[in-house]
């Protein structure tokens, strides 16, 4: 079969589509680019760690692939159309710092959980199949026991959990975290990167921005390593024996709470 038969037939175009395509995309927020000439390809089942210094990039590279910003040079594309057209929200869970989650509303666990089926209802009522999928939900992130809590009554990691949940309940295929454990205590971090790992052995594909170098050796499988542009792009293991990480961070360049 041709790739224009089997992209007629559809085979091709699910089997084989990226989540993240971007191709020499160059944006600058003013006339000087902040991420120049970046592709990047990432397939569905991968666990992709971003890592750079502060204002190297990170957060508009992932409004980039989100279709938050539109490149000035290049393409974006998500599950295959260009980003910023890309509006099947239920396919994306996105999991923000724990730092701008605690101005959300105090409503309970399961009514966030229950939001992430709103896309597939539309101005439906919930089925008894929904209420199903939010309950499961809830288990898988061992959060059942919280179901009736107010958000705001619950510590850094039970409210990321609580999020993931909402993600999954809306069937995600993509989960976006960004810093999603700043100002969560050690323990609960390590118990909401097993869970990471569980979901990403699922199926689910995971993007990790994260400036806590530790949790990104230990847990993803590639690491893209930005500053401006990439400076690597490959296996964890192989980023960690790199000089990657000196080049990209240079000795101007600091981590959040341990300058140089
Ligand atoms: P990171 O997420 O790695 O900290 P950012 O993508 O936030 O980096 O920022 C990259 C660069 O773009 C920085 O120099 C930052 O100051 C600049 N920048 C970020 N957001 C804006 C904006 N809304 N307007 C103008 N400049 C911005």
């Amino acid at each position: 079969m041709s790739l224009a038969e089997e992209e007629a037939s559809g085979h091709h175009a699910t089997a084989a589509t990226p989540v993240v395509d971007l191709s020499n995309v160059v944006f600058g927020y003013t006339a000087t680019p902040v991420v120049e000439d970046i592709s990047l390809r990432i397939d569905p089942g991968e666990y992709v760690a971003i890592v750079g210094p502060n204002g190297s990039g990170k957060s508009t590279l992932m409004k980039l692939m989100l279709g938050l910003l539109t490149p000035d040079e290049g393409t974006a594309r998500l599950f295959g159309e260009p980003s910023h057209r890309f509006d099947d929200g239920a396919r994306l869970g996105y999991v923000a710092q724990h730092a701008s989650a605690s101005k959300e509303m105090p409503i309970t666990v399961r009514e966030v959980v229950k939001m992430g089926r709103f896309p597939h209802v539309g101005f439906g009522r919930l089925t008894a199949e929904d209420r199903e999928i939010v309950d499961r939900a809830l288990d898988t992130v061992g959060m059942a026991g919280f179901a009736d809590r107010r958000v705001t009554q619950l510590s850094g990691g039970q409210r990321q959990r609580a999020f993931i949940a909402r993600a999954l309940a809306g069937e995600a295929d993509l989960l976006v975290l960004d810093e999603p454990t700043v100002g969560v205590d050690a323990e609960s971090v390590e118990a909401f990167y097993d869970l990471l790992d569980t979901l990403n052995e699922g199926g689910i594909t995971i993007l990790l921005i994260e400036h806590d170098l530790s949790a990104v050796t230990e847990q993803a499988e590639r690491v893209v390593c930005l500053n401006r542009e990439i400076y690597f792009d490959g296996p964890t293991a192989e980023f960690v024996e790199s000089d990657a990480l000196a080049r990209a961070f240079g000795t101007a360049a600091t981590f959040v709470g341990d300058r140089q």
